[in-house]
């Protein structure tokens, strides 16, 4: 059982969660009429979907990780989950229908590890995406996500050769011993070996993520570790916040609140920040950073930005407008194993149902589109938020929870009728306090009651 976190005048840390999709998966629940999702895609736009497909296996399980992934796989497992996939990527676009032009505008491939697939696997999954699904992969945007130890040329040969515009290598630390203390043991000499082989790709756009925050850092280490991948001129780069979360290897440690660390983790934001600033790029949310003269690439984020996203495998979400949902969940990684276990052995029949879930009335349509937009460097334009929802203004829907935001000098002042919503950088260093404040009474409440496996 976990605990919900509570809207309070005072953040009792900047840390609270990473709101990277709304309402989070800890809130949906077994839907009991396993709705049939011809039903549920009948009246929505199918012209501009996203796609998302799941690969749940990784080497190693990093230490912080809370993905839906488990490592490594026993011998005909990764066959038997493309086998599933393909089922499921025949039944889904069944339920899409033929009546109205289905079209996908966007896709991507994450995990887990996507490049744990051998390069024929990889061919595999991107037939399923193309044939099964009708996704033309070299037309959209199309992102992968790799480690370092994956990324072989083979593997990232095919990837670009079958259309990927973004390939995001999670490095977390150019430091042998902090990836060592984040449970993610690495040599930094075989992460530069594997950012020349992107490279030498030729995949358009290359994101590094890096982790702050973990033990032994220090200000000098991380602008170290920043420098190292600057040298790679990365179109992107995601510096994330370290979190120890329940379940995961670091969450054996305890979990108590910890203001010497919340006050470390935020100099190290603001040091790299500032350094990225410095060396040409802009800061489009807390933790996403674009090269300033880098091509521009449609989607930011696969992350759920839009209604209209269809996940395949097992721990991928689907969103239509009034229902978000996917299979089973969990982060233990015995549960997972069962989880995948179960996908792998479903029948077809069985994906042509939602099974777990959480509908998105319309209160709850609005709070998404608040957390989605002001957690963005660009914020929102109330224009866009009056043409959606009956001409209302975000300040005549969530006035304590902006005024409060005010308050704390998080939000520009931009007078009483502004036409643009933005944090500020003090805002925007929050990021992970404001998201939660957001939230829904009963979404707080449903995560509250979530019993974590
Ligand atoms: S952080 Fe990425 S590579 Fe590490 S265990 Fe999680 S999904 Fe796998």
């Amino acid at each position: 059982m976990t605990t919900a976190p509570a809207a309070t005048d005072a953040p009792e840390s900047p840390y609270r969660s990473y709101v990277y999709a709304y309402p989070h998966k800890t809130a949906y629940r077994r839907l009991a009429d396993r709705p049939r999702l011809d039903a549920l895609w009948a009246g929505e736009a199918k012209d501009a979907l996203s796609l998302y497909l799941h690969i749940p296996f990784c080497e190693v399980r990093c230490g912080f990780c809370n993905l839906f992934t488990r490592i490594g796989a026993p011998d005909g497992l990764t066959g038997a989950y493309l086998d599933a996939l393909d089922r499921q990527a025949t039944a889904v676009r069944e339920a899409l229908g033929e009546r109205t032009p289905v079209r996908f505008a966007t896709a991507a491939f994450g995990g887990g590890t996507p490049t744990f697939l051998t390069a024929a696997e990889l061919e595999r999954l991107c037939d399923i995406a193309e044939r099964r699904m009708g996704a033309d992969l070299r037309a959209v945007p199309l992102s992968v996500e790799a480690s370092p130890a994956t990324a072989t040329a083979d593997r990232l040969g095919v990837l670009a050769e079958r259309g990927t515009t973004r390939l995001s290598l999670g490095v977390q630390s150019f430091d042998d011993t902090e990836a060592r203390a984040a449970v993610r043991p690495q040599r930094r000499a075989d992460v530069e070996a594997a950012l020349g082989r992107v490279r030498a790709a030729r995949i358009p756009v290359l994101n590094i993520d890096l982790i702050y925050g973990i033990d032994g850092q220090t200000e000098h280490t991380w602008l170290r570790s920043l420098d190292a991948a600057l040298a790679w001129r990365p179109e992107e780069l995601y510096l994330y916040p370290l979190y120890i979360r329940p379940l995961t290897g670091l969450g054996r440690r305890a979990v108590d609140p910890d203001p010497a660390w919340d006050a470390q983790r935020l100099r190290l934001y603001r040091a790299g920040r500032d350094h990225l600033l410095a060396h040409g790029y802009e800061q489009r949310s807390m933790r996403m950073f674009r090269r300033a003269d880098a091509p521009p690439q449609g989607a930011d984020d696969y992350a759920c930005q839009t209604d209209g996203m269809i996940g395949l495998g097992c721990g991928a979400r689907s969103y239509t407008a009034e229902l978000h949902y996917s299979f089973d969940y969990a982060v233990d990684m015995h549960e997972i194993r069962g989880i995948v276990d179960d996908y792998v052995a479903r029948p077809a029949a069985d994906f042509a149902h939602a099974e777990y879930g959480r509908r998105v009335d319309a209160g709850e349509a609005r709070r998404r589109h608040l957390l989605q937009s002001l957690l963005q460097a660009d914020g929102l334009e109330v224009a866009d938020y009056r043409a959606r929802f009956d001409g209302r203004t975000p300040l005549e829907d969530f006035p304590a929870e902006l005024a409060r935001f005010a308050g704390r000098g998080w939000l520009h002042d931009t007078g009483p009728d502004p036409a643009l919503l933005r944090l500020t950088p003090e805002g925007l260093a929050h990021s992970d306090a404001v998201g939660p404040e957001l939230f829904s009474p009963a979404v707080r409440a449903a995560m509250a009651a979530y019993e974590r496996k």
